[in-house]
């Protein structure tokens, strides 16, 4: 059984070349968005990328982002004590993922670092770190209650910087309209032979029921074989992976390598396909992992409520304190 609103074999009428592979060959998959907006998705035949079938202009974005983005999608222009902790945590998490390979980095810099408590946990790790953030709300936070180093800036703006030994992208490349002059950006703020950091939300992961998957937010979706086609074609090697494909999101962390001829993934196409259609309404919420994570999330609101405004005030008390940043000794 196909999910509710899923249109197979639909050819699409896009012209307008696939970022990944310069074909121009795309069937429609949704013609809806999460919130039953109108709003058409498609994947390319020949790679199997899947993303808006109209990409949004630059100044459509700007637009956009600056105002509805964070009101919109998560209901919030300031960030709520629950988010501040949550994103806390997350930072927590990612700066004890990336220790092994951050050891000899002096820099560090994060493109849509929200909040800012990313860059605020490098920072406590030693590193000099900073970024950039889109939305006015979320980067006054960062500055006045983090006093994380987060500019006001758009993606698109950054033209030069650095050159930085590491950057983060946690949740930002699905929302850009150029994937590849994203990486071709990145490129050039990095050092030869420097790391990316991406993290995506994974299409091939059970992530959403179908028919809520799409957003106009997420301009492109990505499985784990079309983020590293991606990744290869603008000169970067997956140094490790650190999700599965079952995970919800995808993390890899990438090298800035020299540009190499790209090799197609033949089965993309069809394992993209099969991963969308694979389950309808019913047997979504069916799966025992959704009910075992759905008890986990509840648990975790209700005790997280409890601790709030306690575990905040002790955050923000340590973030206005003065840092001083330690570099690491390179191994
Ligand atoms: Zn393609």
């Amino acid at each position: 059984m196909k999910p509710q609103d899923s249109i197979s074999l639909v050819k699409s009428e896009r012209r307008d070349p696939c970022a990944l592979c310069d074909q121009a060959n795309y069937e429609i998959l949704f013609r809806q968005d999460r919130n039953y907006h109108p709003l058409t998705t498609v994947i390319c035949t020949h790679c199997g990328l899947v993303s808006h079938e109209s990409i949004p202009k630059d100044h459509e974005l700007a637009e956009y982002y600056s105002k509805e983005y964070r009101q919109e999608y998560h209901g919030e222009f300031h960030p709520s004590g629950r988010r501040v902790l949550r994103e806390w945590q997350r930072g927590a998490e990612l700066a004890t993922r990336l220790s092994t390979y951050t050891r000899g980095c002096r820099n560090l810099f994060e493109i849509g670092a929200g909040i800012g408590c990313n860059v605020k946990q490098f920072e406590l790790a030693g590193l000099d770190a900073s970024g950039i953030e889109p939305g006015c709300g979320f980067q006054q936070y960062a500055k006045r209650h983090l006093k994380a180093d987060i500019a006001n800036n758009f993606f698109q703006d950054l033209r030069t910087g650095g050159p930085y030994d590491i950057v983060l992208m946690v949740h930002v490349l699905e929302h850009l309209n150029a994937p590849v002059q994203a990486f071709e950006t990145i490129r050039k703020i990095l050092i030869p032979g420097g790391l990316a950091y991406i993290e995506v939300p994974n299409l091939e992961a059970p992530h959403s029921r179908p028919g809520r998957l799409f957003h106009f937010a997420h301009i492109y979706n990505f499985t784990g074989s079309t983020l590293a086609m991606l990744a290869r074609k603008c000169g970067f090697r997956v140094k490790h992976a650190f999700s599965r494909s079952s995970d919800k999101n995808l993390m890899i962390l990438l090298e800035r390598t020299d540009r190499e001829m790209l090799t197609l993934d033949q089965s993309s196409y069809q394992c993209t396909r099969q991963a969308i259609d694979r389950y309808n309404n019913l047997t979504y919420h069916l799966r025992w992992q959704y009910i075992k994570e759905r008890c986990r999330t509840l648990y975790r609101q209700h005790s997280t409520r409890l601790a709030t405004r306690y575990r905040l005030n002790r955050i923000l008390q340590r973030c206005q304190e003065p840092q001083q940043t330690v570099f690491h000794k390179v191994a």
